[in-house]
């Protein structure tokens, strides 16, 4: 055994942080009292994923990204010493298993969270969201790891009322309707999580989030509903709103959110708990587009589209989402403080400086 490989035994810590601190190559950012934990993060390299690893690192931990994603939204961090990057899916047990071994704890972010995809893909939505799951929580019991695992407001379903608090009543419809295998996955895991906690004191904790957006969401035009906006809104096309409109959302931005994340995990009271991370303003489809439409001084007119045109059939949208936020206020005093305007200038600069940037290269 070198004596790399043996100190990164005795002090838990990465070859490449070791290697880096033996060469002088090292600078320490955040003063700790504890060690740095080995943190792994599945789904690193997504949205929520690339945002939480930047905030990890700048916490001192040493961290793993594992995605079957490209990396593009983790390339800043790929020359930081305390973080690899692993290209490879949650489905690959063994792979698991090995980025696992050692872990203090894992984020568990991987899934697929694009509600078009739970009708056209539900076995794929399955597998990854609950199979892959059972499986690293299977591995972090037996290893003593603790897992923080990102659930969804999804878990309540249609319930008519609204604000919904953690241990509120599920709304489902019919299993032959596609649309509730996410909701119904994401459920299943936290009722593994509370068993695992049970039989075998897994340490836990169990977010929910809700509408969560900002720069880096998903590709123009793709995924969630902001970035759908938004490509029609830079190209000057009419913009899609479903149904009448009527339906709402909470939104809370990314940098809201992370900040929840990392105070949740870390505190040891959280543990065993669920929370919802989202912000109790509740805004209609229509009046999104109608801030987007003014923040960002676009000139597209609104449009309204029938759901069944873009989901088909086995689609129910939820008419309204919104959480109650007083446990995690009680918990660890947070609150989603970014006003929605300014959340939305930023995402939607972001989105803006991608597009111009990327017709300045075809251009050129
Ligand atoms: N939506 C819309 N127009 C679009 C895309 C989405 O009106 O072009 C609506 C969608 O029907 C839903 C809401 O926006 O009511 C949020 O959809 P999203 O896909 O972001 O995810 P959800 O919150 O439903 O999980």
């Amino acid at each position: 055994m070198s004596i790399i490989a043996k100190l990164e035994d005795y002090l838990n810590l990465s070859q490449e942080l070791i290697s880096a601190m033996v060469s002088g190559n090292f600078t320490y950012r955040t003063p700790r009292k504890e060690l740095m934990q080995k943190i792994l993060v599945t789904g690193g390299a997504g949205f929520l994923g690339s945002y939480l690893c930047e905030a990890l690192l700048e916490r001192g931990e040493t961290v793993t990204a594992l995605d079957t994603a490209d990396g593009e939204k983790i390339d800043h961090l790929l020359s930081n010493p305390c973080f690899r990057f692993v290209r490879g899916s949650v489905l690959d047990f063994d792979l698991i298993a090995r980025e696992m071994k050692g872990a203090d704890m894992v984020f568990h972010l991987a899934a697929i969270a694009d509600p078009k995809k739970y009708v056209t893909h539900p076995l794929k939505v399955l597998e990854i969201d609950l199979v892959a799951s059972i499986e690293i929580f299977r591995l972090a019991a037996e290893q003593k790891c603790k897992v923080i695992f990102s659930s969804t407001s999804e878990i309540y379903g249609r319930n008519p009322n609204v604000p919904w608090k953690e241990d509120d009543a599920r709304v489902l419809g019919s299993t032959a309707v596609n649309r509730w295998c996410y909701s119904t996955g994401k459920a299943a895991c936290e009722h593994f999580l509370y068993a695992w906690a049970r039989e075998a004191g897994l340490r836990f904790v169990t977010y929910r989030f809700f509408n969560v957006y900002g720069p880096k969401l998903d590709d123009l035009g793709h995924g969630r509903v902001m970035p759908v906006f938004l490509k029609q809104f830079l190209n000057d096309e009419p913009v899609t709103v479903h149904g009448d409109g009527k339906q709402t959302r909470a939104f809370v931005y990314v940098d809201d959110a992370i900040q929840a994340m990392l105070l949740l995990a870390f505190d040891p009271k959280c543990e065993g708990q669920t929370f919802n991370i989202g912000t109790s303003r509740e805004t209609t489809m229509l009046e999104l587009a109608k801030i987007m439409k003014k923040v960002g001084n676009f000139s597209s007119e609104i449009i309204f589209q029938p759901h069944k045109e873009v989901y088909g059939e086995s689609f129910e949208d939820i008419p309204r989402r919104v959480p109650d936020v007083s446990k995690i206020k009680k918990f660890v005093c947070w609150e989603g403080t970014t006003p929605f305007e300014e959340g939305i200038r930023k995402t939607i600069d972001f989105y803006r400086a991608r597009k111009h940037a990327a017709v300045t290269e075809v251009a050129g």
